[in-house]
């Protein structure tokens, strides 16, 4: 059986040379993220152009994820680049500096910030290392004390424990970002931040606005990192085509321990909604030093696996770390190992599931008919990727090979779990596509004569229309 469990890396200095990107892509990368964080316009289009040529040259397809950069909330710069803050030390977050900062105080790149925070608000930087908390806010200036201390460099981001701060979810430097994004044509779009459907309604107006031109709609991830996005999951993931549980800037405003519970809990509704999810920093963080993960780290991806995300993400592992492919390669051979163990069970919740929509019964009914033959795969012919989605939200332990003449369509179904794509061209011929099909199977080795499979097909063929056909058929012998 194929990996079930997609793998996302994100490209960075550690990553940007041909070599090592097919490398990482022979590993396993099933999608390349973009950080709009870091780097220009023309940065991203190259990386994008470099990983398609590097993609095809390895004979995958390979998504392309761009995530945009958003509100992050970031202390300026310093004169020595660092400061060493002690504890109880009095410092200054000060929206009006204008030049470097030093052991004192420091610069705002969002000069709203005194207008969020409040006396006795607890103030986290660099991920929650350290810890303020403020004592009075006095024009632009937020007077703190140190309570955990320790290196602060330039440009460290800040959250607010509990969430609360109002930075929109687009910035103008996300808006321009987007037409780069869809410039490269990027198969996803990762909006950072949003706070509730409205800021992805906005997103993807943006997008579909950006790729009008080209005829391109990417699927669009909400990042579920503010305190104030648990409550309104519900509609944000209604707005979107996926989520992705942002355990970094996540934990830092709810606080680490409630994060594992909110991962299951956000997996559970993104598939019980047909969305997608990925579960993303951290998983591997080690291994930006060492050649191995630790145990723990092992126990976290495979526990993501178990959870049922469509994907696992590395972050500076690869984009800065010092085994970009080595990271790959452990990733891949704990998702492998999660996916084929008993723990990863069958679900049969499907079964009890009502709906209305005709292709929705059809995917349902081939999960039903392969769950119960044991078939060897589900094979769905489509266009659009969405009987693929449908079936891919269960887990019967069939494998689904999604078989599409859209070179659009195969890119986006690389994050999509339990999804194997393959190009297909598709005719008014039935029959002779369903014959194609099989072949192309059997020339992967993914079946042999005799073989059950169900098949999912729009008739009549060649035309637009969803998914009506659910075919039963012993390989070589119909
Ligand atoms: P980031 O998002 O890496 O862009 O901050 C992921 C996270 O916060 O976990
Ligand atoms: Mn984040």
């Amino acid at each position: 059986m194929p990996r079930a469990t997609k793998i996302v890396a994100t490209l960075g200095p550690a990553s940007n040379d041909r070599n090592t990107l097919l490398q990482m892509i022979a590993a396993g990368v099933d999608v390349v993220r973009l950080n709009f964080s870091h780097g220009t316009a023309q940065d991203h289009i190259d990386r994008a152009n470099m990983v398609r040529e590097v993609a095809r040259a390895a004979g995958r397809e390979v998504a392309i994820m761009a995530d945009l950069q958003g509100p992050k909330i970031r202390v300026g710069k310093f004169v020595d680049g660092k400061i060493m803050l002690e504890k109880g030390a009095a410092f200054v977050l000060d929206a009006a500096l204008d030049v470097p900062g030093d052991l004192n105080q420091v610069g705002l790149d969002y000069k709203d910030l005194p207008r969020d925070v409040h006396t006795g608000d607890i103030l986290l930087l660099n991920d929650g290392l350290i810890v303020l908390s403020v004592d009075r806010v006095i024009g632009n200036k937020i007077h703190t004390t140190v309570k955990i201390g320790g290196e602060l460099s330039n440009n460290k981001g800040i959250n607010r424990q509990g969430g609360g701060l109002t930075a929109p979810a687009l910035t103008a430097k996300d808006m321009e970002d987007v037409k780069t994004a869809m410039a490269l044509e990027a198969d996803y779009i990762a909006v950072s931040f949003p706070k509730n459907a409205t800021d992805m309604i906005m997103a993807r107006q943006l997008a579909n606005i950006a790729g009008d031109a080209k005829g391109h709609k990417p699927l669009m991830i909400a990042k579920i990192e503010r305190a104030e996005a648990i409550p309104v999951l519900q509609e944000i993931l209604d707005a979107s085509d996926g989520i992705m549980v942002a355990r970094g800037d996540l934990a830092v405003e709810v606080g680490n321990a409630a994060v594992p519970a909110l991962q299951k809990r956000m997996i559970r509704m993104a598939r019980a909604s047909n969305k997608l999810t990925i579960t993303a920093t951290q998983m591997m963080e080690s291994m930006i030093v060492n050649a191995v993960p630790t145990r723990a780290e092992v126990s976290d991806v495979a526990n993501a696996v178990l959870d049922g995300t469509d994907a696992v993400m590395l972050s500076a592992e690869t984009a800065a770390g010092k085994y970009p492919v080595e990271v790959v390669q452990a990733m891949a051979s704990i998702v492998t190992a999660a996916d084929e163990s008993e723990a990863c069970e069958l679900d049969g919740e499907f079964l009890h599931q009502t709906f209305t929509r005709v292709d929705q019964s059809i995917a349902y009914g081939a999960l039903f008919t392969a769950y119960h033959l044991r078939c060897k795969a589900i094979v769905a012919l489509t266009d659009s990727g969405s009987t693929a989605l449908w079936m891919s939200r269960h887990d019967v332990d069939v494998p689904i090979y999604a078989l599409t003449p859209r070179l659009r369509t195969l890119r986006k179904l690389a994050l999509f779990r339990n999804v194997k794509a393959y190009e297909l061209e598709q005719s008014n011929d039935s029959d002779a596509v369903l014959k194609a099909a099989e072949h192309l199977l059997l020339a992967k080795g993914i079946v042999q004569q005799g073989d059950l499979i169900v098949l999912t097909v729009g008739e009549p063929m060649g035309q637009a229309g969803g998914t009506n056909t659910l075919k039963i058929v012993q390989v070589g012998l119909n």
